[in-house]
């Protein structure tokens, strides 16, 4: 049974050099998120979960289902969000009036997000996320966990696991998250707000 295929980048797995390598990605992509969409897949039959969708897996399910979901749902977030480096690369549009207003500037708002992804313990995510009424906020969470857990829309996340750095920065994790900037799509990111 295949219900989840493995997502296809929307850029060469080099695309992002040199703030992500492409040994980073191949690993990341082709094994670690390939072996959750094997895991999930193999798990689904006689789980109840069959018919469900990737999000609804990710806000009903427990154990092992949940964990592998989970991790599916976050990496195509994030594999999804990014585009070749450029300097100078900040959001727009309704998106930058809404961390204007709610953070008080973007430098802020990168402070705050950087500072959230460099304290978390041990493996998980940072999240950028918008309530039902459009505010943003910043989230930490563990393991696999996704901010539509809590009804929030999940925009931007960077994974703090270490396979998402190791290669390249090794320990370094802060210097991997300030490079990060560098190739966040704000376009996408501005489309999951809207
Ligand atoms: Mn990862």
């Amino acid at each position: 049974m295949e219900k989840f295929v493995l997502m296809t980048l929307p850029y060469e797995a080099d695309a992002l050099e040199p703030v992500i390598s492409r040994a980073t990605i191949c690993f990341h992509h082709g094994k670690h998120l390939a072996a959750y969409v094997n895991n999930l897949n193999a798990l689904l039959p006689d789980s109840g979960f069959e018919e469900a969708t990737l999000e609804e897996i990710v806000c009903k399910a427990t154990g092992g289902i949940l964990n592998n979901a989970g991790q599916i749902l976050n990496h195509e977030l994030y594999f999804g969000q990014f585009t070749a480096p450029k300097e100078g690369n900040v959001p727009l549009g309704r998106l930058l009036v809404a961390i204007n207003r709610d953070f008080g500037s973007f430098e802020t708002f990168k402070e705050a997000f950087h500072k959230a992804g460099a304290t978390l313990f041990g493996s998980g995510w940072v999240w950028l996320s918008a309530d039902k009424d459009g505010r943003l906020l910043i989230t930490q969470e563990t393991n696999a966990a996704n901010p539509v857990q809590h009804g929030l829309k999940p925009l931007l996340t960077f994974d703090v696991w270490e396979h998402a750095y190791y290669l390249d920065y090794q320990n370094r994790r802060p210097d991997h998250l300030a490079a990060l900037w560098k190739i966040i799509d704000w376009e996408v990111i501005n489309w999951r707000y809207a």
